[in-house]
């Protein structure tokens, strides 16, 4: 059996050199930002230069050519200074582009991933609508075909950095009476296309992170503003769900982490009765239980991600083993993280609870990942489905 649960060489240069941007250009802005809900603008250039913008890009259109390994990492990286921003980075480059890449023509792919490498354009994914959430197949957002157009009707609701971003793929409705198999999937450049409003969402959480309410009324597009096929939009929404479930998985354990280290420090240094509080045992156990469930979500998503970056097409879906894979690996991490950020918040007592501790937005946007990216309880539907499939045979 050939375990190595070791980063490589170049891995840890990777994490180190994120990591290093993130503590000293991203955390000193983060209380003021976090406070304003404001992104700060520059982030996708920030990380155009450091070169993390298209991992899993080839180099040709200005992408690292690195696998979802390295993606999770970088994202992980990223949250343990803002878990928020390290979502709003994901759904960009790995909800939106990566997506698109895997679905675009090659003139599609020229004349867009070089600008979301760059840090030029931000992207956005919208699934969700008012009415439809964990019930995408739902839908109800229309593009109907007058002429050489699309015509585009709907809404999608909670779509990450929408009220920031240059550039959105979606999914409509192409064929209404064939259900699921009647969804396409399209793209757009905000500022060439008319008939499109983008309302901001306040949140509790995850401030930083835009997120936003897209309306389409009569929103015309081009033909070929089509991704991957008429009617082929399902195939293409699943299988980006499991790298978006794995990746994303770094945002809440990079948050997690930092929970542990800024607790760790705390409970040494907070001394009560005459003693850091991090001699009492029920202290001890928050941090050993906090510990324990950092680490082995961990390796449930860096071996997914590994898992992942084997398969031929890299993508999943439903009756894949990746499927369960992505789904277990985001609600372990998701419902690890609220408990982890709850912990964090007891051990740092009444200071917890005051905004000017960077412990208290760790909490605040763990909760999240119970919910965005298809919810826990959609999740363990996902997993049971497909433990209980006629050909499921290992994997455990
Ligand atoms: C901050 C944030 C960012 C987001 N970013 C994006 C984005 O970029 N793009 C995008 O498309 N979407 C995005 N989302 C939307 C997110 O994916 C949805 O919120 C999520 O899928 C749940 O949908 P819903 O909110 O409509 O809840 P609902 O589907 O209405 O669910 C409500 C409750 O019912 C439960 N439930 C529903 N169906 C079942 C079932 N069959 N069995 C058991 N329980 C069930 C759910 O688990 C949940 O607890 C984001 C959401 C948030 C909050």
């Amino acid at each position: 059996m050939a375990l190595d649960f070791t980063f490589t060489e170049e891995q840890i240069m990777l994490e180190d050199q994120v990591y290093r941007w993130a503590s000293t250009w991203l955390e000193p802005q983060m209380e003021h930002m976090y406070e304003e809900d404001k992104m700060p603008p520059e982030i996708f250039k920030e990380l155009g230069n450091l070169g993390v913008n298209g991992i899993v890009f080839p180099e040709k259109y200005g992408g690292a050519a690195l696998g979802y390994v390295e993606t999770l990492l970088v994202y992980e990286t990223i949250a343990r200074v803002s878990n928020a921003l390290s979502m709003t980075v994901g759904a960009s480059q790995t909800l939106c582009f990566d997506n698109f890449r895997r679905n675009a023509t090659e003139a599609q792919r020229e004349y867009v991933l070089p600008k979301a490498c760059s840090g030029e354009w931000i992207g956005c994914l919208g699934i969700t609508e008012p009415n439809a959430g964990s019930d995408a197949m739902s839908m109800s957002t229309k593009a109907e075909k007058k002429g050489d157009k699309w015509v585009i009707n709907g809404a999608k609701t909670f779509i990450t950095n929408a009220p920031v971003a240059q550039f959105m793929t979606f999914y409509a409705k192409t064929d209404p009476a064939a259900g699921p198999k009647g969804i396409s999937a399209f793209c757009f450049e905000f500022d060439k296309v008319k008939g499109c409003r983008v309302d901001k969402i306040k949140k509790w959480g995850m401030r930083t992170s835009p997120t936003g309410l897209v309306t389409f009324e009569d929103m015309e597009l081009p033909e070929e503003n089509l991704i991957g096929g008429l009617n082929k939009g399902v195939a293409i929404l699943t299988s980006g769900l499991c790298t978006e479930r794995i990746t994303l998985s770094g945002c809440t354990l990079g948050g997690q982490r930092a929970c542990l280290e800024i607790s760790l420090k705390y409970a040494k240094e907070r001394v009560q009765f005459g003693k850091p509080i991090a001699s009492f045992q029920m202290i001890q156990e928050k941090l050993a239980n906090m510990y324990c469930g950092y680490k082995a979500g961990k390796w449930l998503a860096y071996s997914a991600a590994a898992y992942c970056d084997t398969l031929e097409h890299k993508s999943g879906g439903k009756g894949t083993d990746l499927d369960r894979m992505a789904a277990a690996s985001l609600l372990y991490t998701g419902e690890m993280g609220t408990k982890i950020g709850l912990d964090a918040i007891q051990i740092h007592g009444g200071y917890g609870y005051c905004t000017e501790y960077a412990i208290s937005r760790h909490f605040l946007d763990q909760k999240l990942w119970e919910i965005g990216a298809g919810t826990s309880e959609i999740r363990r539907t996902i997993i049971a489905r497909e433990l209980m499939r006629d050909d499921f045979k290992s994997g455990l």
